[in-house]
């Protein structure tokens, strides 16, 4: 979406998208002393998942049947999609917000990706700042623009037509998305 200052309507979207992040935040910020509900993608039996507070990665894992047969773990994208992902170190964290503070994430939904060895993390980049490109408010060159250039690398990375510094062009934007967006959703996205 193109900021349209004229118009007016981007000063509400972006209002509303912080709103959303911090709504989504506070839902698991409630984990600490109430089930909250999780879909989970990825596993054995994806599924809505009712997470109990102290519940770990591995647990809610385990709760939808472990990942398929056959397959690796690679991670696990907690909150997709903002939240952050995950590696088997991490597998003994307590899921809640305390686990994304720490990291200076947001939550994005109360979903859980679960990641395999089948899983092309380039190709997963790209569909994932596709989508959230259509999500951010325009209002901050920081994420607008960041985002589309992470989309636009990692589509060349699966094209094979990136260069070497392309790729640390994605280190500097997602720092610059970290330092200098306007709000929490292309802070937190930086950040994962
Ligand atoms: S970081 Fe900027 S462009 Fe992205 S949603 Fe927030 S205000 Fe809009």
């Amino acid at each position: 979406m193109i900021f349209s200052k004229s118009k007016g309507y981007a000063i509400i979207k972006e209002e509303e998208v912080e709103k959303s992040v911090l709504a989504f935040d506070q839902t698991l910020a409630g984990l600490q002393s109430q089930p909250v509900t999780f879909h989970v993608e990825g596993a054995t039996n994806p599924g809505r998942y009712q997470v109990m507070p102290g519940t770990t990665l591995a647990q809610v894992m385990e709760m939808a049947g472990g990942i398929p047969e056959g397959r690796k773990l690679k991670g696990i994208h907690l909150c997709s999609p903002l939240g952050g992902i995950f590696g088997e170190g991490d597998l003994d964290q307590v899921i809640g917000i305390e686990l994304l503070e720490a990291h200076s994430l947001h939550a994005g939904d109360m979903r859980i990706d679960i990641l395999c060895d089948d899983t092309c993390m380039v190709d997963y980049l790209y569909r994932l700042s596709s989508t959230l490109l259509e999500e951010n408010c325009g209002r901050c060159s920081f994420c607008r623009e960041g985002l589309r250039q992470i989309a636009r690398i990692a589509e060349d990375i699966t094209r094979k037509k990136a260069s070497a510094d392309d790729l640390a062009l994605l280190q500097v934007l997602a720092e610059g998305m970290q330092e200098g967006s306007y709000c929490l959703f292309g802070r937190s996205l930086g950040a994962l």
